[in-house]
C-alpha cells in the first residue's frame, strides 16, 4: 500500500510540475520574454553582397593546430588549402621529439612545401635538474628536424607553476636562454599570453564576452586565481623589451584589438615584434574604418593567422580584409555579437597580411608558391 501512496504522489507531483513548466512558457510567451541565445533576427538590410570563398592572393596561416599531423591525410587537407589559396599552413602545435618527428616524416612525404611546423617546449621543468639544457636541447633538435619556430601557449603566464607552485611570470629571467636561443637560430616565437580582458571582468550584462562566460565558464579569470589582465601583459611586453634580437609574432593581436592605438604605440616602441589576427577579426569588423586605417599604418608588421582550423570560416576574414561589404554575420556568437563590415584593404597591404610579411619572418618559406 505504501509503496502505491508513493507512486500515486510521485505522479500527483510530476502532473504539478509539468504544469508549472508550461504555465511559465505561457507567461514568458505573453510578454515576449525569450533567451538571449536564441535571439536571431534576421537583417532585412539590402546592401551589396560579395561574399568570398578563396582569398585575392595566396596567403600564409601562420597560426593552425593539426593535432594529429603524424597520421593524418594530408592530401585532403591541402585540396581544402588549394580551394582556399592557403599557400602555406603553419603547424604551431608541432609538440617536439618523436611526434614532431613523425609529423615532418609525413609532411616530406608529398607535401614539403605546404607546412612549416613550431616546436612547443615544457616550461615547467624551469626548477629541474639540467634547465635551462634540456630545453635549449628539445629547440636545437627540434629545429634540427625541420621546425621553424617555437610556439608559446597560454599557460605559460597564467597556469604553469614552479615546483614551489608559484605562477611562471612571462618575463622570468629564468626562461631567458629559451629566447635567446630561438634568436641565435633565427626563428620566431609566436607567443600567446592572456586571454580577452573581458575574461577578468564581472560576468555581468555589462560584459561583451558575457555569452562566452556562460558557456566556457573555465574561461572566467577569477581574482582569487590570477593576477589582473593588465599586469599579465605588461610581462609580456617586458618580455618583448628585454630581447630585441628575437622575433615574436604576439598571437590575437596581443588582446589589444578593441584598443588599436594602444598596440600601434607597443609595436612602434618593439620593432622586434609583429602580430597576428586569428581568432580576433570580430574585433576589426566592427571598427571599418578606425582599423583599415591601423592596418594601413601597421601593414609591415600585421600576419595573417586563423587558429581554429574550418574551412568555410576563412571566407568571412576574406569577405572583412577584402570587400567594402556592411553589417554581415560572423560565425561565432559568443565572440561577438555585432555584425561585420569590410575593411577593403589595398592591395598592397593585402599582399603583406597574406604572405610578404610572413615571408620576413618564417624561416624557409618556397617563394615560388607565392609568384
Ligand atoms: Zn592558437
Amino acid at each position: 500500500m505504501r509503496v502505491l501512496r508513493l507512486v500515486f504522489y510521485g505522479f500527483g507531483l510530476f502532473v504539478f510540475l509539468g504544469l508549472v513548466y508550461y504555465i511559465i512558457g505561457l507567461i514568458q510567451y505573453r510578454l515576449n520574454v525569450m533567451d538571449v541565445e536564441e535571439y536571431e533576427p534576421v537583417s532585412t538590410l539590402v546592401v551589396p553582397e560579395n561574399p568570398i570563398t578563396r582569398a585575392k592572393y595566396p596567403f600564409v596561416d601562420v597560426h593552425n593546430h593539426q593535432w594529429v599531423m603524424p597520421i593524418q591525410d594530408l592530401d585532403n587537407l591541402v585540396d581544402e588549402m588549394e580551394e582556399l589559396n592557403m599557400a602555406v599552413m603553419v603547424n604551431l602545435s608541432g609538440f617536439r621529439g618523436k611526434v614532431l618527428e613523425w609529423s615532418l616524416d609525413n609532411v616530406n612525404e608529398k607535401q614539403t612545401n605546404r607546412f612549416k611546423l613550431f616546436v612547443n617546449i615544457n616550461f615547467e621543468l624551469v626548477d629541474d635538474e639540467g634547465w635551462p639544457e634540456i630545453v635549449l636541447d628539445q629547440i636545437q633538435t627540434g629545429y634540427d628536424q625541420g621546425a621553424r619556430g617555437l610556439k608559446i601557449y597560454k599557460e605559460f603566464g597564467l597556469d604553469d607553476l614552479d615546483n614551489d607552485g608559484n605562477r611562471l611570470k612571462v618575463n622570468d629571467s629564468r626562461f631567458d636562454p629559451v629566447w635567446e636561443k630561438c634568436a641565435q637560430l633565427g626563428i620566431p616565437i609566436l607567443i600567446h599570453t592572456g586571454d580577452p580582458s573581458s575574461f577578468w571582468e564581472l560576468k555581468d550584462k555589462y560584459n561583451e564576452r558575457w555569452l562566452e562566460l556562460k558557456q566556457k565558464p573555465g574561461r572566467y579569470r577569477s581574482p582569487d586565481k590570477y593576477p589582473p589582465f593588465e599586469e599579465i601583459m605588461a610581462e609580456q611586453h617586458d618580455l618583448f623589451y628585454k630581447h630585441p634580437n628575437t622575433t615574436f609574432i604576439n598571437a590575437h593581436l596581443g588582446w589589444y584589438g578593441n584598443d588599436l592605438g594602444k598596440l600601434g604605440a607597443l609595436l612602434d616602441t618593439l620593432p622586434n615584434v609583429y602580430t597576428e589576427i586569428g581568432a580576433v577579426l570580430a574585433e576589426l569588423g566592427r571598427q571599418p574604418r578606425t582599423a583599415r586605417q591601423w592596418m594601413i599604418d601597421y601593414q609591415d608588421r600585421v600576419l595573417f593567422g586563423k587558429d581554429t582550423y574550418k574551412k568555410e570560416e576563412y571566407y568571412i576574414y576574406f569577405r572583412v580584409l577584402e570587400t567594402a561589404d556592411e553589417y554581415f554575420d560572423y560565425y561565432r556568437k559568443r565572440h561577438a555579437h555585432w555584425k561585420m563590415y569590410g575593411l577593403d584593404l589595398p592591395d598592397s597591404v593585402l599582399q603583406k597580411l597574406y604572405y610578404k610579411n610572413a615571408l620576413k619572418v618564417i624561416p624557409d618559406l618556397d617563394e615560388r608558391l607565392f609568384e
